[in-house]
């Protein structure tokens, strides 16, 4: 999908600072980050949301999972969230799917 964001970013075409990347995942730092450490992982291949990513290449939406963790222990943090927003209901902005790594500061729940 040319016109996506995050299928950009995977390409190159446009910088991020990247984390650490998998055969099937890329882990960047979110450019409005929320917390010390907010990095998305997103799959290689373009999905619209995390729903349609297991439906569609399971195997990849588990490599989002544990690449998540990998990033979270790397930052030094046991505790960490992980969000899919998936619609623009609850603030999904960006229809490529990724799961936010949020890690560093306390947290409340529900959140916002
Ligand atoms: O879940 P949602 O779709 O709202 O998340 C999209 C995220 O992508 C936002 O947290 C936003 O800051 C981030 N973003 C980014 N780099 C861009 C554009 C958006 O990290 N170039």
């Amino acid at each position: 999908m040319e016109d996506c964001l995050f299928c950009r970013i995977v390409a190159g075409e446009i910088p991020a600072e990247i984390v650490h990347s998998t055969e099937r995942t890329v882990a960047f730092r979110d450019i409005n980050a929320q917390a010390p450490t907010h990095v998305l992982v997103v799959p290689k291949d373009h999905y619209a949301n995390a729903a349609e990513l297991a439906a569609g290449d399971p195997v990849a939406s588990a490599e989002l999972v544990s690449t998540a963790a990998a990033v979270a222990t790397a930052e030094g943090h046991d505790d960490y969230r992980l969000v899919f927003n998936t619609g623009a209901g609850v603030g999904q902005t960006v229809f490529h799917a990724h799961l936010h790594v949020l890690a560093g500061r306390s947290m409340t729940w529900p959140p916002g």
